[in-house]
Formats: C-alpha cells, structure tokens, sequence
C-alpha cells in the first residue's frame, strides 16, 4: 500500500460541477470523491485547501518554452522545463518542436524521450506526456512565426526517421492538409496510432474536410496560421468549427484571439472539443524585452506580447493557468467548462484517459489556484510539486 493522502476543499471544481468536500488519494490514483470534510478516521496526509480552486491536473498539448527553457537537444532542459511549469499550474505537457532540420529535430525528439524516462524514474515535474512535432510539412503561406527554409513538403521517409527517434512514446504530428503528399502522411501517421493535427494551413474546406477524413483529430491553434472563414469559402475555419470530429486549440492569452470569438467558438463546438493550449515560447513567465527563438530575435513588451521584429505574433506568454482566468474573466466561462477546456478534453484529444477529472480511478494530479488564478500547488499522481 502507497502512500495515501487526502484534500479538502470548498471548490473541487470537476467537469460537471464544483463541490465543496474531498478527495482520497492512494499510490497515485484518485480513490474517492465526496461531499463534506475529510473522514476524522483517514490516516494519511490531510492537506485543507480552504477555498482554492483544485482542477484536475491543466494538460498542455501544445507548448514550446518557458520560464527561459526553450526545447533543445538535452534532456536536463526539458526536466528543467517539466519543473517550472509545475510551478505555474501545468501538471502535464506535450513539448512542442517547431520545424527545424531533421538532424536537429532528431535530437530533441530523442531529448524528450529521455526526460520522460527520467520522470519515470523520479525526476518529477510536470509530466511529459509524448512529443509534438508542429512541422516541418507546413504552409509557408501561413508559417507564422516558423523559419520558412524548414519548411518542406510531406514525407514518409522523413517522418520515419522522426517515428523512430520517439519509438515508444506518444507522438502527435501537426501538418498543413493541402501539401503534395499529406493525404497519405496522415492516412500513414493514423494507421501507426499517432495523433494528426492540421496546422499553418491554407487548405480550402474541401481540402481540410479530406485531411479530417484522412484521420486529423486536433486543430492546431484555431484561428491563428490558417485560412479564415468567409462566406462564400469557409477555409480551415469553417470546416473545423463545423466538424464535430475535431478538438479545437485555442490559445487564450487574450491577445491572439478576441474573447468575442473565443466565445463563438465554443458556441460552435460546445464544452467537448475546445482545448486551452498556451503555445508558450521560452519568454513565457519572464520580464519583457529580447530573447532568441530558433535563431529568431523575439520581443516581448510590456503587456506580455511576443511579436518578431516585422509585428508577427510570436507564440504566447502566458501559461495555462493564465488562459483559464481569460476564459473565466473575459469569456464568462463556468469554472466546470473551464476544467473541461484545460484537463478533460486534452487529455482526450490525445488519448490519454488517466488525466483530466476528479473522479475515482483517475490519476491524481491537480492544479490548485487560489482566486486571481495564481498556481498555489500542483500535484502528480500524488506528489506534491509545488508548494504555496
Ligand atoms: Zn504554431
């Protein structure tokens, strides 16, 4: 028998409602959820939270840095990565590439997969839950803040080489539909159980509804790098808020998208397929001024936006702690919503279904917030990370 330990707390905020009551904790796993104190005859740690807010554990899919922990080639940078966002609210994380060559993309894949062999031997933080290659089989039409000489069209033998770097771990593949070759990428990626996402896309709604078929479940951060909706041409747009087979990023740091249509898009897909995400970069969670960004010089200013030299929109600065407070303060979201939008529907989105509720049988790992959304603790099946 494990350690065991048990939390009160006046919002256990789960995705159907918030409760005022507790939860049982033994080896990692949530045991028990109820209304009311915790039972005079538990034993274990009793941790009282009062009225901080506890979510299931914030999943982020879609994150490049933070905290001055840009993705690199070396594992400790990725630990180190793991540590601070475990210290700002995010339990668990898919480290994101962005394109790059593939010697070098080779490398950090391989640095991902040690780090996490390392967390399974203890070396804790938040959790890495697989690799996301956004790219390189991008759109330089809609590359965003993506080094346009990476950019290359879709290829089987250059995705094999990734696949076997991160042999053993999930992996998820964000492309642009409509390159020469991407039909039969995805179909292949598909086939081999990773997660297609469809991103820095100029694709037509015709083009994307084929790649949705193909097998894209995720789209990658809604809105940003890709075709608008028109009227007449309802672009990546149109098909994905229409297409209930989608997950739907939104990055919520109130800068990149406005609440308005942050709200428009939940209306569209409901509280089932929005996915918070932070697309952070390694400036997030530091000063504002200049840092380096894969050979890019990126600005950040006072109102914590990254842009490049030119005014493109760099990734964000704000983690997913941070989201969540814009989707309760300027979107006017429930706080069950917002558990949905930052545990539940990530962690579906890539499959992973011991994360993301308050509920027995599931892992215990929560994000713990006090009232203006600031990271008081954050626990990993059961271990306590960050302390108030
Ligand atoms: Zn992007």
């Amino acid at each position: 028998m494990g350690k065991s330990l048990a939390l009160y707390s006046e919002k256990l905020i789960s995705t159907e409602d918030i409760l005022a009551g507790h939860i049982i904790v033994s080896d990692g796993k949530i045991t028990d959820v109820n209304r009311g104190p915790i039972p005079p005859s538990f034993s274990g740690e009793k941790i009282n939270l009062g009225d901080k807010m506890v979510f299931p554990g914030f999943v982020d899919l879609h994150i490049h840095g933070a905290g001055g922990y840009p993705l690199t080639d070396k594992p400790e940078d990725v630990l180190k990565l793991a540590h601070f966002l475990a210290g700002k609210g995010t339990a668990a994380f898919m480290p994101t590439t962005t394109s790059l060559g593939l010697e070098d993309l080779k490398k950090q894949v391989k640095a991902v997969k040690k780090a996490r062999e390392e967390q399974e031997k203890g070396a804790g933080g938040a959790k890495i839950l697989g690799v996301h290659l956004e790219g390189p089989f991008l759109n330089v039409e809609r590359k965003g803040a993506m080094v346009e000489k990476y950019l290359i069209e879709p290829s089987l033998d250059f995705f094999a080489e990734l696949e076997d770097s991160a042999r053993g771990m999930p992996l998820r593949l964000t492309l642009a539909p409509e390159k020469e070759g991407a039909t039969n990428l995805i179909r292949h990626a598909k086939k081999r159980g990773y997660i297609i996402a469809g991103g820095h896309t100029n694709a037509t709604y015709e083009q994307m509804t084929e790649g949705i078929n193909a097998g894209i479940s995720i789209a990658n951060h809604l809105f940003n790098a890709m075709s608008p909706l028109h009227h007449r041409e309802p672009g990546v747009v149109g098909a994905y808020l229409t297409d209930d087979r989608v997950f739907c990023e939104v990055i919520a740091d109130g800068i990149h998208i406005h609440p308005a249509v942050l709200k428009l898009a939940y209306r569209c897909k409901g509280s089932e397929k929005m996915v918070l995400i932070s697309d952070a970069i390694l400036a997030a969670g530091l000063p504002p001024g200049s840092y380096d960004f894969g050979g890019k010089k990126i600005n950040i200013d006072q109102k914590g936006r990254s842009f490049l030299d030119d005014g493109t929109l760099a990734g964000s600065t704000a983690l997913m702690a941070r989201g969540a407070k814009t989707l309760y303060e300027k979107v006017g979201l429930p706080l069950p919503v917002i558990s949905a939008f930052a545990s539940r529907n990530p962690a579906l989105a890539i499959k992973e279904t011991t994360l993301g509720d308050l509920k027995p049988g599931k892992e215990a790992t929560f994000t713990v917030l006090d009232d203006t959304f600031e990271a008081v603790k954050t626990i990993v099946s059961g271990q306590i990370l960050k302390e108030a």
